[in-house]
Order: C-alpha cells, then sequence, then structure tokens
C-alpha cells in the first residue's frame, strides 16, 4: 500500500503527493512580494488579458443580479447560456451540438478536471501537450492513469510529430488531449496535422478533450477544431470559455460540449463540487456570445502588433530562438539548459517576471513563456532588461 502524504503532521491522502499545480500563481506570489519591498516589477508572467471585459457584458451581469439570478440553478447551466453556447459553436466550427450537450462551468477549468475524473484511471494513458498547460499533468497522475507526452518543440514550430503520436497510441490510451492554440507554445496545429490525427483516432475507443480556450485569438491561420475532421465531433468533448476571448478570467465561466453521456457525467460531479454555476455571471456570457463582437477583434489586433514587438526584440538577443506564435497571447523562446536559472534570475535582478518552461512539462525545459498581455511600453522596456542581462552573461 502507497503511503499517506505527511505534511506537518497532517496526513493527506495518498493521491494529493501525485497532484501538481499552477507556477504562475507562484510566480506571481513571488514578484507581489518583491512589489511590496519597493522593487519595480514588469509582469510578463500573465496568463489572462490586460483588458477590461467590455462594457456590455458587465452591465448585463449588474442587470441580472438586480434581476434575481442570484439563487441556485440548473447543474448543466441555465437554458438561455446552453442555446447561446450550443448556436455559437455552430456558427464557429460548423459542429452541431444540442443544448442538452452543453455543460456550463465556473471557469474552463474544471472541464479538464471533470473529463478526467470522469474518465481516468491506473492502467490507463492519456496523451497530452508538453510544453503545455499544467493542470492536464496533474490532473493524470493525480487519478492514476498514466501520462504520455506529446512534446511540442520550437524546431518543429511547436506542430505535432505525427508519427511519434502514432506510436504512443496504445489499446490503452484513453484520452487525448489537445490544445490549439497552445498555452505555452502560441503553436497552433494546421489542419494537415489535425487530418492525420483524426485518421489515427478515428477507430479507436478514446475520448479526445479539445482545448479550444484560445480559439478567437489566432493570427495567420484559420481556427481548426478537431471536431471537424472525419466524425471526431462524435467522440470529443470541447473545451471552451468566456476567460481568455471576453477578458473574464474572474468571472468563472466556462464549458464543455460534448457526448450526452459524458457532459451527464461531468455534470455529476459538478453536482458533488460546486452545484452550479453562478446564474448572473451565466447572464453575462449569453451577452458576450451574442452582443457585438468589436472588443475581441481589437484586442486581437492589439495582441497581433504585441506579437510582432515580442517575436522581433527576442530574437535579437544573442543565443536565442524564438518562433512566430500562431495564435494566444504567449510566446516560447528557446534560451537553453539555463532557462529555469534565467527566469529567476530575471524575476531578482531585474524585475522581469516569466515562466520557465520546465512549469509545463519536462520537454518545455529549455523555453520560457513570454506573456504579451502587458502594454507596447512595458514589453519594450522588459525585453530589453532580458537582452541586458542574458549578453552580459
Ligand atoms: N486551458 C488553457 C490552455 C488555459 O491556458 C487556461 C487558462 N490559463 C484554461 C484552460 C482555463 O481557463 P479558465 O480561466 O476559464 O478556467
Amino acid at each position: 500500500m502507497q503511503n499517506a502524504q505527511l505534511i506537518n503532521g497532517l496526513r493527506l491522502a495518498t493521491a494529493m503527493g501525485r497532484l501538481g499545480t499552477e507556477s504562475a500563481f507562484e510566480v506571481l506570489a513571488r514578484a507581489k512580494a518583491l512589489e511590496a519591498t519597493g522593487r519595480k516589477v514588469i509582469h510578463l508572467q500573465i496568463g489572462e488579458p490586460d483588458f477590461d471585459t467590455p462594457d456590455n457584458i458587465v452591465e448585463a451581469g449588474v442587470r441580472a443580479l438586480r434581476d434575481g439570478y442570484t439563487h441556485y440553478g440548473p447543474a448543466h447551466g441555465l437554458p438561455e447560456l446552453r442555446e447561446a453556447i450550443a448556436a455559437n459553436s455552430l456558427e464557429r466550427r460548423g459542429i452541431e451540438h444540442a443544448p442538452d450537450q452543453v455543460l456550463v462551468t465556473p471557469g474552463a477549468k474544471p472541464v479538464m478536471f471533470y473529463v478526467i475524473l470522469a474518465l481516468c484511471q491506473p492502467g490507463d494513458e492519456v496523451i497530452y501537450p508538453n510544453p503545455g498547460f499544467p493542470i492536464y499533468e496533474s490532473m493524470i497522475k493525480f487519478v492514476g492513469a498514466r501520462p504520455v507526452p506529446m512534446p511540442l518543440l520550437a524546431k518543429n514550430n511547436f506542430r505535432v510529430d505525427v508519427d511519434r503520436f502514432a506510436a504512443d497510441l496504445t489499446d490503452r490510451t484513453r484520452l487525448v488531449i489537445l490544445n490549439s492554440p497552445g498555452n505555452p507554445t502560441g503553436g497552433a496545429f494546421t489542419g494537415e496535422d489535425m487530418a492525420a490525427m483524426a485518421e489515427l483516432l478515428a477507430d479507436r475507443d478514446v475520448i479526445i478533450l479539445a482545448d479550444e480556450i484560445y480559439k478567437d485569438i489566432i493570427y495567420d491561420q484559420r481556427f481548426h477544431s478537431i471536431t471537424q475532421f472525419g466524425d471526431l465531433a462524435r467522440k470529443t468533448v470541447i473545451l471552451d470559455g468566456f476567460s481568455k476571448s471576453y477578458a473574464m478570467t474572474g468571472w468563472r465561466l466556462g464549458y464543455a460540449l460534448g457526448p450526452r453521456d459524458l457532459i451527464d457525467a461531468m455534470a455529476q460531479l459538478q453536482v458533488n463540487a460546486v452545484s452550479c454555476t453562478a446564474g448572473f455571471v451565466q447572464m453575462a456570457g449569453v451577452e458576450a456570445l451574442n452582443g457585438p463582437q468589436d472588443s475581441v477583434h481589437a484586442m486581437v489586433e492589439e495582441f497581433r502588433a504585441r506579437r510582432e514587438i515580442v517575436v522581433e526584440l527576442l530574437n535579437g538577443i544573442e543565443g536565442v530562438h524564438c518562433p512566430r506564435p500562431e495564435g494566444a497571447f504567449y510566446a516560447f523562446p528557446e534560451f537553453g539548459p539555463d532557462a529555469g536559472e534565467l527566469a529567476d534570475r530575471l524575476l531578482n535582478e531585474a524585475g522581469v517576471a516569466v515562466l520557465g518552461g520546465s512549469a509545463f512539462g519536462e520537454f518545455g525545459s529549455t523555453g520560457m513563456r513570454v506573456s504579451f498581455a502587458n502594454s507596447r511600453e512595458n514589453l519594450r522596456a522588459a525585453l530589453a532588461k532580458v537582452k541586458a542581462l542574458v549578453e552580459s552573461g
């Protein structure tokens, strides 16, 4: 029998020893501690848009509070929002889902929690992006399944290595997690990549978790969803939400679209954990989807301009290679084997907060995530400091 975790005499369940975390929150805490001592820090570790939630959405939330959307609601979400999500997904992806194939969640993160808890157990294998959002690996390990990394490397422009993917699929593969456009790489899979993966997945008894939270933030190519290939929509859970597209991270509003039975199992987990998502927040979500989209477009255009600045300045640093991000608001430059140590030094010596790539998995350890959710001026100032520190050795 495995031992329980002992922390200061507190006996935690064994599985807690396998649970990871999201170090963006730790780096933020360290940066804030430095700022409390009077030091200036430029924040490039940020995982959220530096824009305010658009006014029409805020107003809709306030109105809903006044109109009494302050009670418990259905576990699956309010019918108005589930319908709006299904209609929006049909428009954006061309794939039909009935409203009862939608689960509304407090933030998109619970979707990965629920899918992995509902499907995976010891003996199962889960293929997941590495470097990738740290919660995937954390949850796979927590439930006792085997994490099988899908390496996403700068030298391949962060695209999938289809041959390796084919070799990694086994009879034990229960779940495949895809995230395109991706955090932390900013990479996006091409239609060709998706088609090749879809062909390999077609006859297998696996579920796909398609994390599409950055679908609206894409620069050069059209957004591709794995659900558009073959008949994969049948066995895919789409994870999406409002945090990135509408600058609504703190509202906590996300959703899943997927096979009805799995959505129902996830709703049962939701009842056990949080009962439901706040009603007034959901009404703000209806306005986000059905109201004007100009603020989304304006935000993406600003990110596009910043991307050019960041890519040029990073590639201008000796020894650094930075692929041009295809989507999201992250660059993931290669700094070499000392990237983690350098990230620490950047915070402590230069007052620039970034995330060392190993926070996103073993295949990210030579990179660094640089978020461009900060002003052009701050980006220029911070990257000048990075250049000075790196080139001074
Ligand atoms: N997936 C990815 C890839 C993300 O980067 C994030 C947020 N950083 C999420 C999911 C979770 O989004 P939310 O804040 O809505 O829970």
